[in-house]
């Protein structure tokens, strides 16, 4: 039976760690990370994540603060409210929550933020930089995992990684970071999408494979190669309980693939807690680099 990474603990432990760096900032410099949110309209789903967001700041110590804006506040306004940002020197991270309202031109937003700001990585510059096999933001999924294999000490140099999806926030990242020459990458690695033939056949060579795809049962038992490691992206809606609460599971079908893997992140408590962990990390990141520039 695999092997659980239980990406809550892991992610408990980072921001434990953060925390004690950020308590350190403060007593010996008088200064700590500073994020800003800017979040557009009402979608429920953003507004729980910028909650989780402003709420892991606050334990760790870090500055947040929220912009909260209209669905139709116009795109002028949204690009200077993010110059201002870029210029205050209290705001290490800029994060735009996506989705944003459909009216609003969300690669122009993107790319308004400053590239040393941009601590969700999404700015092309830092997706170039990533491609490149620089040192840049990388986006904080692709990063909670490539952390994961890490403290797992599950090795990637040399091993076959078969990525399900190639979205600019999970699938194509990751690609790029596991790629990297030295530590959490040396992969060789493949990307499959909607139009790959015969999945399976494709995923039954893969050392380790992910599934950032959005559809629960994506990948099962059969596919997987005996002792794969197996990295469930997916977050789907299978009903709600009498309490009315979401019942997520993800793209794998876990009870097929656990006989059979030799590691897997369970939906929930795999790689969703990594993701915000990425981002206070990514913060801090972004301190140093404008506080210590080299
Ligand atoms: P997208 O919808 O942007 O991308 C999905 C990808 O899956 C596309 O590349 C698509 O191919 C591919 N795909 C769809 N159907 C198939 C299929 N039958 N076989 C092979 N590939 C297929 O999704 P995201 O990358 O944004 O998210 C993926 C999942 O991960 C979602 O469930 C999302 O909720 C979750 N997620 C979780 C996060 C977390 O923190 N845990 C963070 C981000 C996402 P094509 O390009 O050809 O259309």
């Amino acid at each position: 039976m695999a092997t659980i990474i239980d990406g809550k603990a892991v992610s408990r432990k980072i921001r434990e760690e953060i925390k004690k760096t950020t308590a350190e900032l403060a007593r010996e410099r008088g200064k700590v990370p500073g994020l800003a949110v800017v979040v557009a309209g009402k979608d429920p789903a953003s507004q729980v994540y910028v909650r989780m967001k402003e709420k892991a700041c606050a334990y760790t110590g870090i500055a947040s603060r929220v912009h909260r804006l209209e669905a139709n506040t116009p795109e002028e306004e949204i690009l200077e409210l993010i110059g201002a940002l870029n210029r205050d020197r209290s705001v290490n991270g800029i994060l735009v929550q996506l989705p944003l309202p459909r009216q609003l031109p969300e690669a122009r937003i993107l790319e308004a933020v400053d590239p040393d700001k941009d601590v969700d990585g999404f700015h092309p510059i830092n997706a170039g930089r990533l491609w490149r096999g620089e040192e840049t933001f990388a986006p904080c999924t692709p990063a909670g995992i490539i952390e994961l294999l890490r403290r797992y000490e599950i090795p990637t140099a040399g091993r076959h990684a078969v990525i399900v999806g190639r979205s600019n926030i999970v699938g194509r990242p990751l690609a790029a970071m596991l790629l990297r020459k030295g530590p959490g990458g040396d992969a060789t690695v493949t990307v499959c999408h909607s139009r790959t033939p015969d999945l399976g056949r494709t995923v039954a060579t893969g050392d380790i494979v992910v599934a950032a795809v959005g559809a629960a049962g994506t990948i099962t038992g059969p596919m997987i190669r005996k002792g794969a490691t197996v990295i469930d992206v997916g977050v789907n809606e299978i009903g709600r309980s009498a309490e009315g609460k979401r019942i997520l599971t993800g793209d794998v079908d876990f009870e097929q693939v656990r006989m059979k893997a030799g590691a897997i992140t369970p939906v929930p408590g795999g790689v969703g807690p990594m993701t915000i962990a990425m981002l206070l990390s990514n913060t801090l990141k972004a301190f140093r680099l404008q506080e210590e520039p080299t």
